[in-house]
């Protein structure tokens, strides 16, 4: 079986986070996405524990599922404004035992310093028993951790400390370095971060056995590390809203839904597996795709100064240097930068395109060592450019909802369901939005420093008339 997971979200007690993000919210938007496995997110904080022992119950396979009165609720009251359509989707899922699953997953935040530097890295940890979520809580409290304050936790344990403390109490938890290529918290991060897997985790590297990709980088330029060959490479949203769930995403084609066969396809997914492997068909839990942001839209793709207005890419850079022409202090080192310099310039990997079926860009490696992926645009930021109003307005909501309910899930629309579906439940235009972003001829304008890149399926001078919307009535 395929089933898509997010596997990195936070809930409401994080920091910046919609106050909305309870499980319900939750779940109802990994419904909308299309989305079989969610993280519960924030398993570390007190309050949000409670929720989820109140709210979800341990399915007996290392993952949970929400409570059938849970259920009821959302769909006798709309935890939000659930229109019909959506409500019959959760009586479906109600009914077959198709509804979405949650797995243990939480984020913790690691200050401190090592020679002579100081380190800040994000790493996610995911259990499979909520006995084992409380053991590693009363060890993390025991050595002083302020766990209450934050979802997301800070704590001055190293990442050595973090991955010693789990591995001890289950040796089947799993810690993955997340967004590992930010400048400012992550493994590999250009201020605060590592060169290497190994200098940071020391003797539990062997254990790490994934990264998270993170918005700024995709796959492509993580198959180009040398560090990374025998990791297996995920993608998740880090949403702390529920329209941003599923920005990024892995699916996993797994015998049956399980801690362990995730776990299995974690380890089974890198190069070096796949390489060795001789009938790769034959494994049985592995990783089957990512779906991706486009990574010059994430907010530190490519170097610069936000309020220099300075952005430079890499080989711009090798020509005018580190230091910014406004202030004279140095860049803000980008991901891509960071790609180039650890990628230590041997043999680049150049991705094969191939288009499926329905018009999807695929993009694979030449030799068939990591699973494919593809780029997408979230599809309200579509129906925004479709409708030519703001992607958070409630026009674009209620063609959301339209569009995802009748096809089943945000992942359908983007990936499968037929052009001329859309242009009857739509329009023409939208049809054609889709079309464009499935072929990835968009155009991009690259993040730098902070500031998001700008995705747009059309450019300025291809901007037609705005639409009056044609719904099929008929
Ligand atoms: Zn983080
Ligand atoms: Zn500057």
């Amino acid at each position: 079986m395929k089933i898509i997971a997010d596997l990195q979200i936070h809930s409401k007690y994080s920091r910046a986070v919609s106050q909305r993000m309870n499980i319900e919210e939750i779940f109802t938007w990994a419904v909308r996405k299309g989305i079989g496995l969610m993280a519960t997110g924030d398993w570390t904080h007190p309050l949000w524990v409670r929720e989820i022992k109140e709210k979800l119950v341990e399915t007996g396979r290392g993952t949970l599922s929400i409570k059938q009165k849970h259920i009821k609720e959302i769909t006798k009251e709309g935890n939000i404004e659930i229109e019909n359509a959506t409500i019959s989707q959760f009586r479906n899922f109600a009914i077959s035992n198709r509804a979405p699953e949650f797995l243990l997953a939480t984020e913790i935040s690691s200050i401190y310093s090592q020679g002579d530097k100081v380190r800040r890295i994000h790493n996610l940890v995911w259990v499979s028993r909520i006995k084992t979520a409380e053991a590693i809580i009363a060890e993390l409290v025991k050595r002083g951790c302020n766990l209450g304050s934050d979802g997301r936790p800070i704590v001055g344990l190293t990442s050595q400390e973090i991955a010693e403390l789990v591995l001890t109490i289950d040796e089947t938890a799993l810690i993955i370095p997340a967004h590992a290529w930010t400048p400012w918290f992550s493994l590999y991060g250009s201020k605060s971060g590592f060169d290497s897997v190994e200098e940071c985790f020391g003797p539990y590297a062997k254990h790490i056995y994934a990264i998270e990709t993170g918005l700024s980088s995709d796959p492509v330029m993580n198959w180009q590390i040398p560090d990374l060959h025998n990791r297996s490479i995920v993608s998740f949203s880090d949403a702390h809203s529920g329209p941003k769930i599923g920005r990024e995403a892995t699916v996993f084609d797994i015998s049956s839904l399980s801690f362990t066969a995730i776990r299995e396809a974690i380890i089974n997914s890198n190069a070096v597996h796949l390489q060795t492997e001789n009938q790769k068909s034959k494994i049985k839990n592995k990783i089957s795709c990512t779906f991706e942001f486009y990574p010059e839209e994430g907010k530190y793709h490519f170097n610069g100064h936000r309020s220099c207005n300075i952005r430079y890419t890499p080989e711009e850079t090798k020509k005018k240097g580190f230091i910014c022409p406004v202030c004279g202090r140095p860049l803000t080192i980008g991901v891509a930068q960071r790609v180039a310099e650890l990628s230590k310039q041997v043999d680049p990997v150049i991705p094969i395109q191939k288009l499926d079926a329905n018009g999807v860009r695929w993009m694979y490696h030449p030799k068939n060592l990591r699973p494919p992926y593809v780029n997408l645009v979230p599809l309200a930021e579509i129906l925004a450019e479709v409708l030519e109003v703001s992607s958070t307005s409630v026009k674009v909501f209620e063609a959301y909802e339209r569009l995802t309910a009748a096809c089943e899930g945000e992942f359908n629309v983007l990936l499968k369901t037929s052009l001329e579906t859309i242009r009857q439940l739509m329009s023409q235009r939208a049809a054609d939005g889709i079309k464009q972003v499935r072929a990835g001829t968009i155009s991009i304008d690259p993040g730098y420093d902070g500031v998001f890149g700008v995705v747009k399926v059309w450019r300025e001078e291809e901007k037609k008339e705005p639409e009056t919307q044609q719904e099929s009535l008929f």
